[in-house]
């Protein structure tokens, strides 16, 4: 008999890495909370329910990144990916899905598997014995979460995420931009030179206030209170609190000199910040914001520099609890002071149903590898899985760690290849194949431990 895997959280995570760790051959006990306990945003208890859009987004296995991760997820089986495509419905290049017939049918596939079995109950500790994935999402309930952050430290688990808008570094125009920390702070050249600037005039930053006032915003969802912080208000309530506000905020032009036009002093400046170690993606400091998402592409367009743009992701603030996973998850998503815990999903610090599950994908494999013997050969870093993981696991800053959607700007790049967006097409062509290879090869060196379903009793 092997040790059997226990999984907390029946949603896309915990759905996806039980079937996994199940197909390998281990015996899973998979635990979900609802609906004895709900949470504000699930409405039934199937397992794989979606809460909100009924999209998988884009199904561009050449062109894009969640593209990229629905293909691999294929090749590996995946019972989120397999059941999205069954019931699929028309929506151009997305993957979107009937969500009840969704969650219905993997319910059913996991209710049916042989090494399955499923408890309705809430899991509010963390168990010092016996092994378990934590996918317990961006509603992990409240007993829970006291749990952890008791493990973890208090500051190492978000309850919101207060996430600025990422922007692709080749898509700043560095003629407008210059790099400078303020009051050139730092012992090393790179530190002295760690932000991008982007100056405003006054007419300029008038406008932007402007715009900013009359941009369409969301609501927190009901049950979500709108409990943020002074730390990290959305830049329209700071701009809503006094039109000079940000300007003695975030946007504050002191200590720094325009690199383009020294005798120019600024109004306002925007400073971008680096949010990876690859210096691909730049995060814009401060600039949390509930404005929807075709607002935010109108009026950050509107700071100079930032024109021509491409997001990585967009801002948002969200009731999402998350870790701080670059500190306290190793490579294999273990907790590091209890290697018995393991993290997937959400929870990790990914966003959306697609990479959650992938993480759900990884985490089911790796625990159920350890549990027969068997060393998972490590993910490779040029796969869509491998760069989130790697993202999440230690290529992200620690310190301004925040939910990252799967996009190319985390992917490491390919030599001869032209940057900007000219070359963008050849790139992501280039990005993908070698990607295709590289999953293909990981999952032939797996070995195959898959033994015939016995019946379940
Ligand atoms: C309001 C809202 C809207 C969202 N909209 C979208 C969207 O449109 N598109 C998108 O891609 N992503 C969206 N997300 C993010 C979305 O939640 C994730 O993409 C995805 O559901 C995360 O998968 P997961 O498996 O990590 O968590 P979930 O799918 O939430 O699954 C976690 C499961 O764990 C259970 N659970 C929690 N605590 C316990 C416990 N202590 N014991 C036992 N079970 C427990 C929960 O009941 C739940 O079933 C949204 C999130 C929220 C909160």
């Amino acid at each position: 008999m092997t040790e059997t895997l226990h999984i907390v959280g029946g949603g896309m995570a915990g759905s996806e890495a039980a079937w996994q760790a199940a197909n390998a051959g281990v015996k899973v006990v998979l635990h979900e909370m609802r609906p004895k306990v709900k949470t504000f945003a699930h409405q039934t208890e199937n397992l794989g329910e979606m809460v909100c859009s009924n999209s998988f987004r884009s199904d561009d296995d050449e062109q894009n990144a969640v593209g990229l991760l629905h293909w691999e997820m294929r090749q590996a089986g995946g019972l989120i990916i397999e059941t999205a495509h069954k019931h699929r419905l028309p929506a151009g290049g997305a993957l979107a899905v009937d969500r009840e017939a969704f969650a219905e049918s993997v319910t059913a596939a996991l209710t049916a598997h042989p090494n399955i079995t499923i408890t309705h109950e809430e899991v509010s500790d963390l168990p010092a014995e016996g092994r378990w994935i934590f996918a317990t999402g961006p509603l992990t309930s409240e007993a829970l979460g006291a749990a952890i952050q008791a493990e973890t430290g208090a500051d190492r688990l978000a309850f919101f995420d207060a996430i600025a808008p990422i922007v692709y570094a080749e898509t700043i125009d560095m003629g407008v931009a210059w790099r400078q920390s303020r009051y050139d702070k730092g012992e090393t050249e790179e530190e002295q030179k760690a932000y991008l600037n982007c100056p405003m005039t006054k007419d300029q930053y008038e406008a932007f206030i402007d715009a900013l006032l009359a941009a369409d915003k969301t609501e927190f969802h009901e049950g979500e209170t709108a409990k943020y912080f002074d730390g990290c208000l959305p830049i329209e309530v700071m701009a809503e609190r006094g039109r000079e506000t940000l300007r003695h905020g975030p946007m504050k032009p002191v200590g720094l000199t325009n690199a383009h036009k020294p005798d120019q002093k600024p109004y306002a400046v925007v400073q971008l910040r680096r949010d990876n170690a690859l210096g691909t993606l730049y995060n814009i400091v401060g600039f949390q914001t509930k404005m929807k998402y075709g607002a935010q592409n109108a009026v950050f367009k509107m700071i100079p520099g930032l024109e021509e743009a491409s997001f990585a992701r967009l801002g948002g603030i969200h009731r999402n609890t998350f870790l701080n996973s670059p500190t306290l998850l190793d490579a294999q998503m273990r907790l590091r002071s209890r290697p018995n815990i393991r993290f997937a999903g959400q929870v990790t610090g990914v966003e959306g149903y697609v990479e959650s599950a992938a993480m759900g994908l990884l985490a089911g494999r790796m625990a159920a590898a350890e549990i027969l013997g068997h060393t998972l050969p490590t993910v490779p870093q040029d796969t869509a899985h491998g760069a989130l993981i790697h993202h999440i696991t230690g290529g992200a800053e620690a310190k301004t760690f925040q939910p990252m959607n799967v996009n190319f700007g985390l992917f490491r790049p390919l030599e001869g290849l032209k940057g900007g967006r000219r070359g963008r097409r050849d790139r992501y062509k280039g990005y993908t194949d070698r990607a295709k290879a590289e999953w293909s090869g990981w999952l032939a060196d797996q070995v195959n431990v898959t033994p015939e379903p016995s019946e379940k009793a």
